[in-house]
């Protein structure tokens, strides 16, 4: 399996300010001495050695990734503002493309992409979606409705169908995914894709709470020894505890999550709209110097940024 992020951000578009942008720069020009600019390699050099906050993004749209199970098959998790840049990818393929969306829940942050995907306009693709919530259908139509929208999903010429999931798991091609509820306000879900043994759980929008440690086998089924955990890391500890019921996790608390369940990469997922780079990237190192402490058994944090690739 193929995990592809394409939007990372929380709750609503967080586009890279000009003032933002600006210090950015003045900071690289900072730091920068005569013999950095000696040669292309010297250049090269000393990009390479900036931090990742001052010379790149973690990117300001909202949750949207893919897992591609084959060339013509990908599951795609949630319809933030991020799906248009997946959309967009895959119309440049210039082939047929079956899609199999599946919504964590409705808030605008995961479901404010769908009207700019381009594969739902292509008659030759196929969109399948998908979610335990009954009459999800009306839900996802409404946003694409006046006077939200100037047109409806009917303009969507992409056959599409509507699934609501039952408590068991659903086959997509040779994987399987199953759902669990997670705590978040209104509810949330995450999904677990497993193939070959290898379990990739989604869990975006979730403030962890005791239930999820309990060593019980429904427990252990879904979260132990999986490959990969994407979750919501919104918050510093700090801000988790003024901020409890807001339905979001901290780093350090999924950090411990994943290493109570074994689990082999941590992606920390859905950052704060009001952290620029620098602090994520602060929340990513403090999140790594976390983990090593733990001493649990190779657990890898990374940070989901837009463009970021994983091969489980
Ligand atoms: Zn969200
Ligand atoms: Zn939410």
């Amino acid at each position: 399996m193929r995990i592809r992020f394409w939007g990372v951000r929380g709750s609503v578009p967080t586009p890279l300010t000009p003032s933002r942008l600006r210090s950015k720069i003045s900071s690289i020009l900072q730091r920068v001495e005569p013999s950095d600019l000696e040669s292309q390699e010297a250049r090269e050099r000393f990009l390479a050695s900036l931090p990742p906050y001052l010379f790149s993004s973690v990117g300001g749209n909202t949750s949207c990734v893919e897992v591609e199970l084959r060339d013509d098959l990908r599951i795609v998790f949630d319809a933030g503002t991020g799906i248009r840049e997946l959309g967009r990818a895959l119309a440049a393929r210039k082939r047929p493309v079956d899609c199999r969306v599946f919504f964590s829940h409705f808030h605008w942050d995961h479901l404010q992409g769908l009207p700019f995907f381009a594969p739902a306009f292509d008659p030759s693709s196929r969109i399948a979606y998908h979610s335990p919530v009954p009459g999800f259908r009306e839900i996802v139509e409404a946003q694409m409705r006046a006077p939200w929208f100037p047109v409806t999903m009917d303009v969507m010429r992409a056959p599409r169908e509507w699934i609501e999931l039952s408590g068991e798991p659903i086959a997509v091609g040779d994987a399987t995914v199953s759902h669990r509820t997670m705590n978040h306000p209104g509810g949330c879900y995450s999904y677990m894709v497993e193939r070959d043994g290898k379990k990739v759980i989604y869990s975006t929008d979730t403030e962890l709470e005791r239930s999820d440690f309990l060593r019980n086998g429904e427990n252990a089924a879904y979260f132990e020894n999986a490959e990969a955990l994407i979750i919501d890391a919104q918050y510093t500890l700090d801000e988790a505890l003024e901020k409890t019921d807001w339905g979001h996790s901290s780093f350090s608390l999924a950090a411990d999550f994943a290493s109570a369940w074994g689990i082999r990469r941590l992606v920390l997922f859905h950052h704060e709209p009001s952290y620029d780079d620098r602090k994520i990237e602060t929340i990513f190192k403090s999140a790594e110097w976390y983990v090593e402490r733990l001493a649990s058994r190779g657990l890898e944090v990374i940070l989901a940024r837009e463009g970021l690739e994983i091969e489980v």
